[in-house]
């Protein structure tokens, strides 16, 4: 099967062990309350200054690093975001930010796009006021975010916006659906609610049922990899996660994404090179291949949006099956239209 051109390219990127993709906890600090967040306040290690993340881009920039995902916590709420964002744009980084959209006013969405930013994401829980701000625990929290969006749409800033699918809110999903649109947003519904091992909050509880996952597969509310994939073509789950993307925390410490957080080691105590390089955790990644994987031996296995972290926070290991995954998997090709 030939390879599409970005597949070609993260290919060579993985073959050369260039990190393409850094994202960033930039605080866990957070304005709102949600009721699945695993990160607020989880980690208050003292936050990275400006100095320091300044250093962290140029060392990221030396390893040919190519995209900055600033995150949080909420990222607006730290002072010195904007500069960092300039910092990052005149490095010649694309630039993506992750938001609850509830703190940028119409000069934030001019500067915004002065900067280049690539694509903001902001989240939005559902159709309603009462049910968006049932889940961040907020009130006013949707009418902000809905401000925002506005801004953004005003002031042709890309935007997307991405919206946790739970028991809870799965009613207003087609409305919220139909919404998108009439608006004319770039909306993504997202199925897989992570158990959380370091937060004292449980999502699992949280997540839609069995009938709610068969009527979103039905409705295409639902997206799944359903394509059979070649040998040499990895999938967006096996793209990054230590191969070509990694996390960086709060307080300086890199992980092989934002879900794992096996600890590869901390930026103020050793250099990116090294981390990156040299660190076991990425070098047990980068060794293991596919028939590691207990997903491996699955009838399902070109057909599945396997993902490893899952089975990392459920079992512990990278390499066991990741049961939620197992469960939507299945219940989507039974169903899907
Ligand atoms: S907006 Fe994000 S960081 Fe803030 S409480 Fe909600 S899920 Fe957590
Ligand atoms: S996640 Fe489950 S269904 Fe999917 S390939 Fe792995 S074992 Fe099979």
């Amino acid at each position: 099967m030939e390879l599409k051109s970005f597949d070609k390219l993260f290919y060579k990127l993985k073959q050369s062990t260039v990190p393409f993709l850094a994202q960033w906890e930039l605080t866990t600090r957070c304005n709102l309350d949600c009721i699945h967040c695993c990160i607020k306040n989880e980690h208050l290690n003292g936050e990275l200054t400006f100095e320091e993340i300044k250093d962290i881009l140029y060392q990221l920039k030396a390893e040919n690093c190519m995209v900055q995902r600033f995150s949080g916590g909420e990222p607006f709420l730290r002072k010195d975001f904007f500069k960092i964002l300039e910092l990052a744009t005149k490095m010649q980084f694309a630039v993506l930010i992750l938001s609850n959209g509830t703190l940028l006013d119409e000069g934030d969405a001019k500067t915004l796009k002065k900067l280049g930013i690539m694509n903001i994401q902001l989240s939005l829980y559902g159709a309603t006021a009462a049910m968006h701000d049932s889940i961040t625990l907020v009130k006013g929290s949707f009418d902000k975010t809905m401000n925002t969006i506005r801004l953004l749409k005003k002031h042709k800033v890309s935007f997307k916006i991405a919206t946790m699918s739970f028991n809870k809110n799965f009613e207003e999903l087609k409305e919220l659906r139909k919404m998108a649109k009439k608006e004319k947003w770039d909306i993504g519904f997202d199925f897989v609610i992570f158990p959380a091992i370091w937060s004292s909050k449980d999502p699992v509880i949280l997540r839609a049922s069995d009938e709610q996952i068969k009527s979103a597969a039905k409705s295409k509310l639902l997206i799944w990899s359903n394509k059979k994939a070649s040998k040499k073509r990895f999938r967006a789950e096996d793209r990054f996660r230590g191969h070509l993307g990694l996390e960086i925390g709060s307080s300086g410490k890199v992980f092989p994404s934002v879900i794992n957080r096996m600890e590869a080691g901390d930026l103020r105590k050793s250099t990116f090179s090294h981390i990156w390089h040299r660190s076991k955790v990425f070098n047990y990644i980068r060794n293991l291949n596919e028939k590691s994987f207990e997903c491996f031996s699955c009838k399902y296995y070109n057909k599945c949006c396997r993902n490893r972290d899952i089975a990392y926070l459920e079992q512990g290991s990278i390499t066991a099956k990741p049961l939620e995954i197992c469960r939507i998997n299945q219940i989507f090709h039974k169903n899907k239209e």
